[in-house]
């Protein structure tokens, strides 16, 4: 199973446009496409689909948006141009909201063009331009990449994949040498045995637990669109600069 990091940090590449709808159709339409090719996350303050609904698909409508960088009320033209649509979060979209896309000399960052860990550094929850870089200083502005609703979900994902992640390897790590243990108390047929067994099937239990905790954050969400409506549609997989970042779980020895 592969999970969101602890924290995301600012990838090191542009967001790639894997998809090219074949035609132009309306905005709305490009949504699974978007969905891949910005991982299921915010392009902007990297926030996951995950980091908001935890799991429960009920949560998740209107979370994600398609953003236009160009606004669709200054150029309704550019509304249904493919590289016009950035997936987005609902927070940042709001945020943003008709502020121009250049402002007193500074321009909107554009995520499919520039690599963010140029322009940002991760400290601690937030996304700190680069001093100096005032084309970072007015994005994070308009889109407020730090406001303390998104500080919170990063401090809140960071904090409990911390935690279950350090508990799945230590059990990881116990569980192998009782297994070792119990083999040898069963071959020399020591009562002991019994006890040993008891122990790993605990372990067992709580690896299981701390899994359904992982599960919530998966890099690929279940409902992970199949088809768009690009043909031949590109194969669909996590961004390079995201994929690299995720945890690959071993399940084979949970419950
Ligand atoms: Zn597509
Ligand atoms: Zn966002």
């Amino acid at each position: 199973m592969k999970v969101l990091p602890p924290r995301t940090l600012p990838p090191d590449k542009p967001f790639q446009r894997r998809h090219r709808p074949p035609s132009v159709g309306h905005w709305a339409s490009y949504r699974s496409c978007l969905r891949w090719d910005f991982g299921f996350s915010c392009g902007f303050c990297l926030l996951h689909e995950a980091d908001f609904f935890h799991g429960q698909p009920g949560a998740r409508t209107g979370i994600m948006t398609i953003e236009h960088q160009t606004l669709k009320s200054k150029a309704p033209k550019k509304a249904n141009d493919f590289e016009n649509c950035f997936f987005a979060c609902r927070l940042c979209n709001r945020a943003r909201g008709t502020k121009p896309r250049e402002h007193q000399g500074a321009r909107l960052l554009d995520p499919t063009h520039k690599a963010w860990v140029d322009h940002f550094e991760l400290v601690e929850d937030r996304l700190r331009p680069v001093p100096g870089d005032i084309d970072a200083e007015y994005t994070r502005f308009a889109y407020d990449l730090d406001d303390p609703e998104k500080v919170s979900r990063r401090r809140a994902r960071r904090e409990l994949l911390t935690d279950r992640l350090l508990l799945l390897a230590r059990i990881g790590e116990e569980l192998s040498a009782l297994l070792d243990l119990a083999e040898r108390l069963r071959s020399l047929g020591s009562p002991s045995f019994k006890s040993a067994w008891k122990e790993i099937v605990s372990l067992r239990l709580q690896a299981h637990r701390a899994l359904q905790v992982l599960r919530l954050y998966r890099a690929i969400p279940d409902d992970a669109p199949r088809a768009c409506r690009c043909d031949p549609q590109p194969e669909l997989s996590l961004p390079d600069v995201l994929g690299r970042q995720v945890v690959d779980i071993d399940e084979t020895w949970s419950l």
